[in-house]
């Protein structure tokens, strides 16, 4: 019986391995066409500045308006596009639509677009931010390119290369997730961002743990030292919210302010925390 039992767990596994990969070769089939028929959409997330309640920015988030599966979050097909280089296409989209899109909002809030590691190698990069930052006709420092430890540390030579010339469009460059990943100070030292993101995952647990509280309160500290703001992700509470603010992190972002929101949406509330309540359900019908 334990034999059987053996064997069939296998081919359970086998089963659903295969069913994953179904899933995985469908989604890409169907990512080739998504892009000329209009299936993604950008949602945005806003990203408020502690000292005065005010909205500093708002972060780009994709999502994919799948014709049969329904909504998907990037998490399921980001690493897809990756992989078969459709990240350039999408990147290029995103970058077009988010900047379009801000110029169309009441108040000029920064715009925050997440860069993959694979469009940091691509030499058309600048070129792409730079027609989509004329024709838009946006002031570049409303533009905030956000990425990854983990896309400096592919060839991180020619990443802080690429960096520099970002930079030099005038556009402000952040390091999102900080902390996940193999963070190494260096890259603090390698390049002056404008702002560090501190992960979701230490902004959590930072009121339950020691640890992930003196990750966070050191970040800070060491951001404010070399001259960069700081924003810490996932905020989901009011205590979270006011440590945060008593620690002197610059900016937060999270359910607890608001959920992504639809470009036409986003429009700042009252800076009273207790007005907030609406843009936290707004955002629940446009999902996480
Ligand atoms: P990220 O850049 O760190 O984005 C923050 C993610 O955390 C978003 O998930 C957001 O919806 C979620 N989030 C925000 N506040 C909270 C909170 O209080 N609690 C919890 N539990 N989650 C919160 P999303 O939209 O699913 O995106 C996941 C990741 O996918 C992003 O992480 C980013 O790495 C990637 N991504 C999203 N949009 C793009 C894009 O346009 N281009 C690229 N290359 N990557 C993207
Ligand atoms: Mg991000
Ligand atoms: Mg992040
Ligand atoms: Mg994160």
């Amino acid at each position: 019986a334990a034999k059987r039992a053996g064997r069939s767990t296998f081919a359970d596994y086998d089963a659903s391995l295969n069913q994953m990969e179904r899933t995985r070769r469908d989604l890409e089939l169907d990512m080739r066409t998504a892009i000329t028929e209009g299936q993604f959409r950008l949602v945005y997330q806003p990203q408020i500045n502690l000292r005065t309640g005010a909205w500093a920015g708002k972060e780009a988030l994709v999502r994919w308006e799948h014709p049969t599966r329904g909504a998907i979050l990037p998490g399921e097909f980001i690493d897809i596009a990756e992989e078969t280089g459709l990240i350039i296409p999408l990147g290029e989209w995103i970058i077009r639509q988010a900047i379009h899109e801000a110029v169309t909002w009441e108040e000029p809030h920064r715009i925050a677009i997440n860069l993959s590691p694979i469009q940091m190698r691509n030499p058309n990069l600048v070129g792409v931010l730079t027609s989509a930052i004329i024709n838009a006709q946006i002031d570049p420092q409303r533009v905030e390119i956000e990425i990854t430890e983990s896309a400096l540390m592919q060839d991180s030579e020619s990443n802080v290369e690429m960096l520099h010339r970002l930079r030099e469009l005038g556009v402000r460059i952040a390091l999102d997730d900080f902390g996940t990943g193999y963070s190494s100070l260096n890259y603090l030292r390698a390049f002056p961002f404008d702002k560090i993101k501190i992960d979701r995952c230490f902004v959590s647990e930072m009121l339950d743990r020691s640890d992930c509280q003196a990750i966070v309160r050191n970040v800070v500290m060491l951001a404010r030292a070399l001259g960069m703001e700081t924003t810490a992700e996932g905020v989901e509470t009011q205590e979270q919210y006011d440590w945060l603010k008593r620690h002197g992190c610059t900016e937060a972002q999270g359910y607890y302010i608001s959920r992504p929101l639809e470009s036409s949406r986003a429009s700042e509330p009252s800076r009273d925390p207790s007005q907030w309540a609406e843009y936290r359900e707004l955002g629940t019908n446009v999902h996480p």
